[in-house]
């Protein structure tokens, strides 16, 4: 918007002393090349775009990255069938250069990776996310945008002072010790995004329920065992990807997340558990039908984090040397699952206003799925479009 429209003044206020303090700064690193996502949909198109614009950045802007690629890999016959499927929506999505690779290639592009057949992606790569979402606040303030840390909103209000009659009231940012003012507003609040959208009138629906990735770290002794992001094939019924290998920038290998209910938005571990959210949660009949129809499965997950031994059988499969003497507790990140009264994850972007003449100066972004981080350039672009039609700039 900043470049599109260099003479607006522009801010961003943020709860934290730093920006990509949750989800942009708690995620696997990857970027995504758009191989999953139903073609012809937002996710896909953004996705695509965004990985394009992503390299282009990173190169410009010197930000270590790297094109490890990624193997998807099937472990048996249902799953090989998947994997011609997902070719198949890699190409109608765009995705460079993918490949089918035979059950006795997949050692020549990871030499201890097993496997039935597998995906090669090769544009697939890693990133330090909160890295690239420092350098986009620096080029904010460098074309004149402010930040405000340390400012966590608490409401927004028309300011009763008119500014003669073509102009329109302000509206008030509400803090605690804080406040300031703005013609319209648009939120991105992540893990409280339906709380920022209750504010100015919006529905609760949907809600965001916290469920937290736990990662496993792989013993420096094994690193050497993965060299590119190693994932399974994902299991329809369930919408994470499921536990994967990812190479860091930093040499690391993580092994996961999986996924679990967090009893806090911002629990990033078993101990952190806050009571609000944790009422919420306790009165939202979604969740009820969500842990109905998910019972088992997230059973079997609760038990993989406590007892997270458990969780190296699964990764034996693609790499068999790994055993449970290799890996140690992890970090954690913890996803703004938006989700519906009847407890259907909600997959596509989400926007909303409110009621009143707040209501159609204010635009809520209260649902950035993931691969949001490798989206986000072609995401920031559609809101850009976005804000100027619906505020008619
Ligand atoms: C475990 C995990 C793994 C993932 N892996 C990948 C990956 O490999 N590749 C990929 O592309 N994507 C990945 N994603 C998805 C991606 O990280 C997110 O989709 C993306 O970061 C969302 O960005 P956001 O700005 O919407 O949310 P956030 O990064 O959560 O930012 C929201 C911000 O709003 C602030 N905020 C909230 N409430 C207020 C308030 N009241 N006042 C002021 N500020 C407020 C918060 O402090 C926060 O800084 C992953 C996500 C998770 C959780």
């Amino acid at each position: 918007m900043m470049i599109r429209h260099p003479n607006l003044k522009m801010a961003i206020v943020e709860k934290e002393n730093a920006v990509a303090k949750h989800q942009t700064g708690h995620n696997s690193g990857v970027v995504h090349a758009g191989i999953y996502y139903t073609p012809g949909s937002m996710k896909a198109k953004l996705c695509v775009e965004g990985l394009k614009l992503s390299y282009e950045y990173f190169c410009k802007h010197n930000v270590p990255h790297n094109k490890v690629g990624k193997l998807i890999v099937a472990q048996n016959p249902d799953q090989v069938k998947r994997i011609d499927d997902l070719f198949d929506r890699g190409t109608k999505n765009n995705v460079p250069d993918l490949e089918v690779v035979e059950k006795d290639c997949i050692a020549n592009y990871e030499p201890k990776c097993r496997g039935e057949k597998a995906l090669w992606s090769p544009w697939t790569g890693i990133v330090d996310w909160a890295l690239v979402c420092k350098h986009f606040a620096e080029d904010f303030q460098n074309m004149g945008g402010q930040i405000f840390l340390n400012y966590e909103v608490t409401g927004f209000a028309e300011m009763t002072e008119s500014k003669g009659s073509d102009e329109l009231a302000p509206i008030s940012i509400r803090s605690k010790h804080k406040c300031l003012s703005s013609k319209y507003v648009l939120t991105c609040a992540g893990l409280h995004s339906d709380r920022l959208a209750v504010m100015t009138g919006c529905d609760r629906s949907p809600r965001i329920v916290p469920f937290r990735g736990e990662y496993l770290l792989l013993s420096d002794k094994k690193k050497h065992l993965c060299t590119t992001n190693i994932y399974p094939v994902p299991d329809p019924r369930f919408p994470f990807l499921g536990v994967h290998f990812t190479p860091r920038m930093n040499g690391d290998i993580w092994l996961g997340p999986n996924a679990v209910l967090a009893l806090a938005r911002e629990g990033y571990r078993w101990r952190d558990i806050n009571i609000k959210d944790c009422i919420e949660m306790a009165k939202f009949p979604g969740l009820y039908k969500l842990c109905f129809r998910f019972f088992i499965p997230g059973c079997k997950e609760v038990i993989k984090s406590i007892f997270y031994p458990l969780a190296v059988k699964d990764l034996q499969k693609f790499i068999p040397e790994v055993s449970y003497r290799d890996v140690k507790r992890g970090p954690a990140g913890v996803r703004a699952q938006a989700m519906d009264n009847d407890g259907k994850l909600v997959d596509d972007f989400v926007f909303d206003g409110g009621k009143g003449s707040i209501g159609s100066r204010v635009i809520h972004c209260r649902n950035a799925p993931s691969p949001a981080a490798t989206s986000s350039l072609a995401i920031a672009k559609h809101i850009a479009d976005k804000l100027e039609t619906d505020f008619k700039f």
